[in-house]
């Protein structure tokens, strides 16, 4: 399988890792949108949240503590975004499932 989060999650692709845990790997977006703009994947590849099922609750759960950590690790304080794409329609560009957080800056609503 083709999948550029693959390749982060075992090594063969290089980030700038913000943190790694069993579950998941936190790294900053290549193409930053904002100030601060990272990704929280998890290792298991999960192709978008319309492929998740009540199994994934768990990892969900961790993803969304694990993104929030670290935003107030990288100073967000003012407030952050967090944006998970899925599918043709919703912007999805990676098929490994992500969380988008972004801040330093103000978001607009809606989204361009
Ligand atoms: P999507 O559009 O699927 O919600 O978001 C995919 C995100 O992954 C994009 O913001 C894109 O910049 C980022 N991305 C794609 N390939 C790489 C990569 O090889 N390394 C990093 N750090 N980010 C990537
Ligand atoms: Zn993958």
């Amino acid at each position: 399988m083709d999948c550029i989060f693959c390749k982060i999650v075992s090594g063969e692709a290089s980030i700038h890792s913000l943190y790694q845990d069993e579950q998941v790997i936190a790294f900053r977006d290549i193409t930053p949108q904002a100030p601060v703009h990272f990704l929280v994947i998890p290792r298991e590849h999960v192709e978008s949240l319309a492929h998740t099922a009540r199994k994934h609750s768990p990892l969900l759960g961790h993803m969304l503590a694990i993104a929030a950590d670290l935003a107030a690790k990288e100073g967000l304080s003012e407030g952050f975004r967090t944006v998970i794409n899925a599918g043709e329609q919703g912007g999805q560009t990676v098929q490994h499932l992500h969380i988008h957080v972004l801040g330093g800056r103000a978001m607009g609503w809606p989204p361009g």
